[in-house]
C-alpha cells in the first residue's frame, strides 16, 4: 500500500506540483518585465497628451496667423484696427510687427512699440535667424504655413515668427507673446478639458522645480519625470503626472496585485493536489479494509459452518446416547446457525444501505418497549456466556416516531459488541431516558475499552480496532457499527460513545423529540 500510495504522491509532484512551481517561478520573473512594458506604455500615452498640448498650441497661433493674413487682405485700407483687434482678442499677445521679406518694419500692432532701438534690435535678431525665414518661406511657397519660435533677449516675452500673404507679398510677421499668460490663459481651458481630475498638468520655467501654472490648484506636484517642452516656447516645459497614482506606484501597485493572484493560484491547486492525494490515500485505505473485510468474514462464515457440520455428523452417527449431550449439541448448532445468520443478516444490511435500498418504516414507539423485547431474543445467551443483564428504563421518556426493526437492529448491534469486547467484569447495563431533547438508549459495558484516537473511525465502515491484535482475536465484520450509524441519520437522531481503554464503553443512541411534531 505504501508503495501505490507514494507512486501516486510523485505522480502528483510531477504533474501539478512541480509544473505549478515552475510556472509561478516563471510568471514572477516575467511580471517584472511586464510591468516595465506597461510603465513604458503608460509613459508613452502621456507623452501623446503633452504631443497634443504642443499641437493646441501651434494651432491656436497658425489660426491667428490665417486671420492676420485674412485682414491684410480683406481690409486693405483698415487693416491696422482690425489687426488691433485680433491682437488684444489673444490674451497672451503683447504686439505684432510686420517686416516686408528685405526686413523693412512695415507696421506695429499697437503702435507704441514701434520704437527704433526695439525695432532694430529685433531686424538684428532676424537677420542672424535668416535660415529659419528662409525656411519658413520655402514652406510657404509650397503651401504650408509653419510657425517658429526665434530667442530674444528677454525672457519674459517669446517671438514667434511666420509668413503671412498679401497682395503676393511676403509679410514676416513677429507677435510677441507673455509665455507664462499663453499657458495659464490661453492653453488653459484646453489643458482643463484634457486633465479632467484624471492628470495633473504643470508648466515649469526649464530648471526651475517647482511649476508656475498647475492644471489642479490642489496639486502639490513632487518630482514630475515626465516633462516635455513646449514647441512654441522656449525655456518652457510642461509636465504630467497620473493624478492619484505615479506611474511607478501603478506598477507596483500591478505587481502586487498579480503576485497575490499567482499565490493565490497556487494555493490553490497545492490544496487541490492534497485533496486528490488524501482523497486517493483513502480509498486505498478502503480498499485494504475491503480485502481484510472479506478475508475476516470469510473466516467468521468458515467456523460455525466447521461446527454444525461437526456436530450435525456426530448426532447422525448415533454416537452420543447421552441426551443431555444430545441437548447441549443441539444448542451449540443452533447457536452457531443464529451466529452464522447474524452475519448473513449483517452483510445484507449494509449491502442495502450502501445501495439506498433500505427503506423505513416509522411509527410512534415506546422505546422501553423495544429494548424490553430485544432482551428477550440475547437474554438466554448472556446468562449462558456468564453475563449480568440489567435494564433502568425511564418511564417517562415520550414515544418516539422510530422504525421499529431498525432501532432493534441498531440496539441488538450495541449488545453484542459490549459481550463481544467484555473481558472480566460481564456486566452490561441498559438505560433510557431524556436529555437536552433528546430520548436516547444507552448500552454500557465494563470490557476493553476504546481509545480516544481509535472511537473516532469505528462508526466507519469495515473499521476494525486492530492495536493488541484485537482484530484477530474478536471476530467481527467492522460494519455493526456503521450499520447502526446510519440507522440513527435515517431518524435525524446520533450515535455517540463514552469510552476509555480498559474501564468499558457507553454507547448512546438519541433520537430528537422535535421528529414527533414533524411527521
Ligand atoms: P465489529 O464487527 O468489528 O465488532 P463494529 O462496527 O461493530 O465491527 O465495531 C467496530 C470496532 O469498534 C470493533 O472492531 C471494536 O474494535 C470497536 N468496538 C465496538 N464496540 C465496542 C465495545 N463495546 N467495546 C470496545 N470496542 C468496541
Amino acid at each position: 500500500m505504501s508503495s501505490s500510495l507514494r507512486k501516486i504522491g510523485l505522480l502528483i509532484i510531477g504533474i501539478i506540483v512541480l509544473p505549478v512551481l515552475i510556472f509561478s517561478v516563471f510568471e514572477i520573473g516575467n511580471l517584472r518585465q511586464n510591468e516595465k512594458v506597461i510603465q513604458n506604455i503608460y509613459k508613452n500615452q502621456l507623452d501623446a497628451i503633452l504631443y497634443s498640448i504642443n499641437q493646441y498650441s501651434d494651432d491656436i497661433v497658425s489660426n491667428l496667423a490665417s486671420r492676420i493674413e485674412n485682414s491684410l487682405n480683406n481690409y486693405k485700407t483698415d487693416t491696422v484696427p482690425e489687426l488691433n483687434r485680433l491682437i488684444n482678442e489673444n490674451l497672451s499677445a503683447k504686439c505684432l510687427i510686420q517686416f516686408n521679406n528685405k526686413l523693412q518694419f512695415r507696421l506695429s500692432v499697437p503702435a507704441s512699440y514701434a520704437d527704433s532701438t526695439f525695432l532694430s534690435e529685433m531686424v538684428t535678431i532676424l537677420d542672424s535667424n535668416n535660415k529659419t525665414l528662409l525656411q519658413l518661406q520655402k514652406f510657404m511657397k509650397e503651401g504650408y504655413r509653419k510657425i517658429e519660435k526665434i530667442s530674444n533677449n528677454s525672457s519674459d516675452t517669446q517671438w514667434i515668427v511666420f509668413i503671412t500673404r498679401a497682395d503676393d507679398q511676403e509679410i514676416i510677421n513677429v507677435l510677441v507673446i507673455d509665455p507664462q499668460k499663453f499657458i495659464s490663459q490661453v492653453l488653459d481651458p484646453k489643458i482643463q478639458e484634457i486633465a479632467k481630475g484624471k492628470f495633473n498638468i504643470a508648466a515649469f520655467r526649464t530648471g526651475e522645480d517647482l511649476p508656475f501654472y498647475t492644471s489642479n490648484k490642489q496639486f502639490n506636484p513632487g518630482k514630475i519625470d515626465n516633462k516635455e517642452p513646449f514647441w512654441l516656447l522656449k525655456n518652457y516645459q510642461m509636465g504630467i503626472e497620473l493624478k492619484d497614482l505615479t506611474i511607478a506606484d501603478l506598477a507596483k501597485d500591478r505587481i502586487k496585485r498579480n503576485l497575490i493572484l499567482v499565490g493565490l493560484m497556487d494555493v490553490i491547486l497545492l490544496l487541490g493536489a492534497w485533496l486528490i492525494f488524501r482523497n486517493v490515500t483513502k480509498q486505498i485505505e478502503l480498499s485494504q479494509l475491503k480485502s481484510d473485510f472479506v478475508s475476516s468474514v470469510s473466516h467468521e462464515i468458515r467456523t460455525p459452518l466447521a461446527l454444525i457440520t461437526m456436530y450435525i455428523e456426530t448426532l447422525e452417527m448415533g454416537r452420543v446416547k447421552d441426551n443431555n449431550k444430545v441437548k447441549e449439541y443441539y444448542s451449540v448448532i443452533l447457536n452457531e446457525t443464529t451466529r452464522l445468520s447474524g452475519i448473513v443478516n449483517r452483510i445484507l444490511s449494509f449491502s442495502q444501505i450502501e445501495s439506498n435500498k433500505r427503506k423505513y418504516c416509522f411509527s410512534e414507539t415506546d422505546i422501553n418497549e423495544i429494548v424490553e423485547n430485544a432482551a428477550i431474543t440475547f437474554r438466554y445467551s448472556m446468562e449462558t456466556k456468564g453475563f449480568i443483564y440489567s435494564f433502568k428504563p425511564d418511564k417517562n421518556i415520550p414515544l418516539i416516531p422510530v422504525d421499529r426493526e431498525a432501532i432493534a437492529d441498531a440496539f441488538v448491534n450495541l449488545i453484542d459488541n459490549a459481550m463481544k469486547y467484555s473481558t472480566e467484569i460481564k456486566d452490561i447495563e441498559v438505560r433510557t431516558g431524556i436529555s437536552d431533547k433528546y430520548v436516547y438508549v444507552e448500552v454500557e459495558d465494563h470490557g476493553i475499552g476504546i481509545s480516544e484516537k481509535n472511537q473516532k473511525y469505528i462508526f466507519d465502515k469495515f473499521y476494525r480496532v486492530t492495536e493488541m491484535n484485537l482484530a484477530n482475536r474478536v471476530k467481527g465484520s467492522g460494519l455493526g457499527l456503521a450499520i447502526v450509524k446510519h440507522i440513527m441519520d435515517a431518524h435525524e437522531g446520533k450515535i455517540s460513545v463514552r469510552s476509555s481503554p480498559g474501564s468499558g464503553s457507553t454507547f448512546r443512541l438519541s433520537f430528537p423529540v422535535k421528529l414527533l411534531k414533524q411527521l
